[in-house]
């Protein structure tokens, strides 16, 4: 089927979804309802409509899915199979996606509100990161220790067991990619439970990975709440890693759950208030001010390594928020189904009324409102590209993590000043610094506390490097085959030999 090159064409496709959107949990080979039966809404935050009344998983389904899950992982087929032949039903999956790449995009749009061009984006950063995973496992080699000729010593990779994955909605079926990818890949059985946001995609996912061969019990899917279905999951004596996209906030919490039950281990990808230092010997401030704009207003703002934070050197602030503004003036939110939107609509009411209360906030704390700062009317979730200039460290929008359109200016005069306000935050997940002095470059990016710094562009990267942060932005690391040592244990295996020389 040939993609759809407007409104028209994607409002066609999605009136087609919407009649066979399935809404079951995925539990050993099968769609089912949750055992109580209850359900949830998922609505589409640009019109209001309610999409599908969702399976919502408790505890029972945990547990049931859990003993499948080890049940599975126990028989081997998975576990023991050959990497190389993990390698090539993964490759299928990987193949599968891009073949429903635009049902799989179509349903993250409807169910959260991104633009659909941006979810087409998600969907070739889900795949590739399947593809690059599956590629990967059949090319790690254990080790033979240097030891003794009395002794062999190997040291050997193991999956871990049952991994839970517990993901956000802000790139629903990408981050659900980096996070079962590699434990998938690496042996493991897994059980996803997508955010109560956002559960269209990762059903669908459940029904591909079937088809490419993925066996019974390996890879299960629980929608459901975080503090029904999420809790269980993470306080369960017989899940071993919990591997987590989410809030800070939530990420503590898991942290305990873990030591409250058997001491899983817990990987953590969390929030965020970046920083984007621009350095007045930038050669085109233009496309300067255009990247830091895009940096904060992509994908709404709902993005971890949104670039909320602008510190500009005093010397330009003033021409350099003016450029800004005028290229915010381009990226207003429209539907999300139109391919000619840059933004779309908030996810749901409440992170909705939470951005406007912040923007409310930023007002009574006295930043200077440049831009924006307005809801549009109708019944979808629409807010305004919105520009605070003047904005210091005691404020609270320069340092809560919004997660929505609203971007905070502030001004600095020396390097090293710029560096102490960057690293002023309980966060540490991206940095972004405008420069070129390479002198200056190296200087500041060695002592930027964060897990990534992107020098001269804004969220740059591609499979081959991990992606995390330091600080209380979490300790774990998606994408590369780093993140394959995430879901594997070492097993030491020593040999007493009796070839005495
Ligand atoms: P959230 O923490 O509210 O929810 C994330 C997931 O955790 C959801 O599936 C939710 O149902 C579940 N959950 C909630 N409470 C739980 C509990 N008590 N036990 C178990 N599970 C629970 O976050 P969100 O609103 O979905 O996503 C936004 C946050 O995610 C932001 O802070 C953002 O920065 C962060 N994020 C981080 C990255 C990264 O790579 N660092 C990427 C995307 C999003």
């Amino acid at each position: 089927m040939t993609r759809p090159q407007d409104l028209a064409g994607w409002q066609a496709l999605a009136t087609q979804l919407k009649t066979r959107l399935e809404s079951r949990a995925w539990i050993n080979d099968a769609f089912v309802d949750a055992e109580s039966g209850a359900t949830f809404d998922t609505i589409n935050p640009a019109t209001g409509e309610v999409l599908a009344s969702v399976a919502s998983c408790d505890a029972a389904d945990a547990d049931k899915a859990v003993a499948h899950a080890r049940a599975a992982f126990a028989s081997g087929e998975w576990s023991r199979l050959a990497p190389g032949q993990r390698k090539k039903v993964m490759l299928k999956l990987a193949d599968l996606m891009e073949q429903h790449r635009d049902e799989l995009a179509l349903l993250d749009t409807l169910d959260m509100g991104k633009p659909v061009t941006s979810s087409l984006g998600d969907m070739a950063g889900a795949i590739g990161c399947i593809r690059y995973q599956a590629e990967c496992i059949d090319k790690l080699y254990g080790e033979v220790a240097p030891t003794g000729q009395d002794s062999l010593a190997l040291v050997l990779r193991e999956p871990l067991g049952v991994v839970a994955s517990i993901v956000p909605w802000n790139f629903p079926l990408m981050m659900t990619a980096w996070k079962i990818g590699p434990a998938l890949a690496a042996g493991n059985s897994v059980i996803l439970k997508p955010s109560e946001k956002s559960p269209l995609s990762a059903l669908r996912l459940a029904q591909l990975a079937q088809e490419a061969g993925i066996p019974k019990g390996v890879f299960q899917v629980l929608p459901g709440f975080g503090h029904t279905v999420g809790k269980a999951l993470a306080l369960s004596m017989d899940v071993n890693c919990l591997a987590f996209t989410g809030s800070t906030g939530v990420g503590k919490q898991l942290m305990q759950y873990a030591g409250q039950s058997n001491l899983k281990r817990v990987y953590l990808e969390c929030g965020g208030k970046s920083p984007n230092l621009v350095f007045a010997d930038c050669r085109d401030l233009d496309k300067v001010a255009r990247h830091a704009a895009e940096a904060i207003f992509h994908n709404q703002g709902e993005v971890c390594i949104a670039g909320s934070r602008l510190l500009v050197e005093n010397s330009v602030r003033e021409a350099f928020v003016d450029k800004v503004l005028q290229a915010a003036e381009s990226m207003q939110p429209g539907d999300p189904l139109d391919p000619q939107s840059f933004m779309g609509a908030i996810v749901d009411r409440t992170q909705y009324e939470r951005i406007l209360d912040y923007i409310r906030k930023g007002v009574e704390e006295g930043a200077r409102l440049r831009s924006g700062g307005e809801a549009l009317e109708g019944p979808g979730l629409f807010i305004q590209p919105t520009i605070f200039d003047g904005v210091n460290d005691d404020m609270t929008i320069g340092r809560e993590e919004i997660f929505g359109p609203v971007l905070s200016v502030f001004g600095f005069d020396s390097e090293d000043e710029a560096i102490a306000m960057a690293n002023d935050s309980d966060y540490g997940l991206a940095a972004g610094l405008w420069s070129q002095d390479i002198d200056r470059i190296m200087r500041v990016t060695r002592r930027l506390e964060s897990g990534q710094v992107f020098v001269n562009n804004w969220a740059g990267g591609d499979q081959t490097v991990p992606f995390g942060g330091v600080k209380q932005s979490g300790n774990g690391r998606d994408k590369s085959h780093h993140s394959l040592e995430e879901y594997s244990e070492l097993k030491s295996v020593w040999m007493a030999l009796t070839t005495a020389l």
